[in-house]
């Protein structure tokens, strides 16, 4: 597939190149593909650091986290930083560029690391967008919260003088523009580390320890270790070129951080922008349509109850409607929060809302406000002589023991105290969404 129109005329020059959709289940990771473009493009600077933007995690065709790329490539100019290295070769960021790249070159060279490098066979649908502008940013909104056709991108891509390349269908050509459209509210960072390509499917040396101490020594990271479980979360499971990946709000303290993990040798690193942590996904408003998340207020309108495996269902009521919520089992002790809520609780929810079973999957929740929860303690006094009662069962009410007269009296409660305090919850580390903000982040 080839989609090409003659370029706009740009006030600020850039040369994006943006990809999506070349790696499997199998091998290979979209973000090291961006080190072979850079490494092959070296005659260019990066402008700006690479970014790495999450999109729709519900898309059913994703490999993992439905992860996009754009790098801007030309002759930098202004403040650079390091962002990087690549077989021991440093990589800078410009801030700004006074000449962009030659597009003819950057699209051979892109063309052919995706060729090289996507998994075709193994069900990768690659997508390549060369562009001077960007796509508007509501391509980047609707992606990121909801579904995209195809047409819709490719008639953007003509409005603004793209190419775009796509291989075995090219479905990536969707994820690949609209990580060009992205223009930050929020942001976060991310240092990708690569292993050498012999230990590709060996398993990862990588010291928890110092995981563990990196986690309590830069405040400004995030996601990086479950601490119940003693388990980190910054290295993959597959046997993908990632050898782990520290996330942050402030690149310079990412870097200490990054830096103090003791591992086997990278063979690269680089620094990624990016929307991870940041809940671009939510839309504020009460769950309709499946495939999207949502951030939305509601009560709890029974008690939960456990399936077979763990998952916990909690069913509430929205302005939209009644629902099932649902804590699954790999949200470990969050599920305690969702069984400590009773009838009548207030809450903001965040999650997805699945087809089928028709469920929002919970990814965080604010308890705005508890029910006073009774229990009975006795039967009612008698209100005639003061005696014990005896409960008439169905037929209701009670008889006093020692006059024997009957009354209607409530039975006797006290207060029981709740497990749960209003306040923010969130599953822990290793059962989080990569866009997902996490509770550190909000506070
Ligand atoms: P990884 O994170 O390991 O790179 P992945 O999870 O990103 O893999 P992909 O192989 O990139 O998975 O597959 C996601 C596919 O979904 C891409 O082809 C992308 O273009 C497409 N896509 C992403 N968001 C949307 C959306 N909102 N609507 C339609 N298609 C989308």
């Amino acid at each position: 597939m080839k989609v090409t129109s003659s370029p706009n005329t740009l006030a600020s020059p850039s040369m994006l190149v943006a990809f999506d959709d070349t790696d499997s289940l199998e091998s290979m990771c979209t973000t090291f593909l961006a080190t072979e473009i850079v490494k092959a493009l070296q005659n260019y600077d990066l402008i700006g650091p690479p970014r790495l933007v999450r999109l729709n995690p519900a898309v059913p065709w994703k490999t993992r986290g439905n992860g996009a790329l754009c790098l801007n490539f030309g002759m930098g100019k202004g403040a650079c930083r390091m962002i990087g290295e690549i077989d021991d070769l440093p990589v800078y960021s410009y801030d700004r560029m006074y000449e962009d790249a030659d597009r003819r070159t950057v699209t051979r060279v892109s063309m052919a690391m995706v060729s090289k490098w996507s998994r075709t066979s193994e069900g990768a649908s690659p997508g390549l967008v060369i562009s001077q502008g960007k796509p508007s940013p509501g391509l980047y909104w609707k992606a990121v919260r909801g579904m995209m056709h195809m047409e819709e991108v490719t008639k953007e891509l003509e409005r603004i003088g793209a190419e775009a390349i796509g291989w075995e269908g090219g479905r990536g050509i969707i994820g690949a523009s609209a990580a060009m459209a992205w223009r930050p509210k929020d942001r976060t960072y991310e240092i990708i580390t690569y292993r050498r390509p012999e230990r590709w499917g060996t398993p990862r040396e990588i010291d928890d320890t110092s995981v563990q101490e990196m986690d309590r020594d830069h405040p400004s990271t995030f996601n990086n270790f479950d601490h119940r479980r003693g388990r980190r979360a910054i290295s993959p499971h597959t046997p993908c070129p990632v050898l782990f990946g520290v996330r942050g709000d402030d690149p310079v303290a990412l870097m200490h951080a990054a830096f103090s993990v003791r591992s086997e040798r990278p063979a690269s690193w680089l620094m990624f922008l990016s929307n991870q942590g940041t809940d671009d996904h939510l839309v504020r408003a009460p769950p309709t349509l499946p495939g999207r998340s949502y951030d939305f207020d509601c009560t709890v309108a029974g008690l939960s109850r456990t399936l077979v495996g763990g998952h916990v269902i909690l069913p509430v009521t929205t302005s939209a409607g009644d629902l099932d919520c649902a804590a699954y089992e790999p949200s470990k002790e969050f599920r305690e929060v969702v069984k400590a809520l009773r009838p009548g609780d207030r809450l903001r929810a965040m999650g997805e809302l699945r087809e089928e079973p028709r469920t929002l999957n919970l990814e965080k929740l604010q308890v705005i406000s508890l029910v006073e929860e009774r229990r009975k303690v006795s039967n009612p006094r008698c209100p005639y002589c003061g005696g014990g009662t005896k409960s008439l069962g169905a037929a209701g009410g009670y008889r006093c023991k020692k006059c024997g007269r009957r009354n209607d009296l409530p039975p006797r409660t006290a207060v029981v105290p709740r497990e749960i305090s209003p306040g923010w919850y969130e599953p822990p580390v290793c059962a989080r969404r990569h866009l997902s903000k996490p509770l550190k982040r909000s506070s």
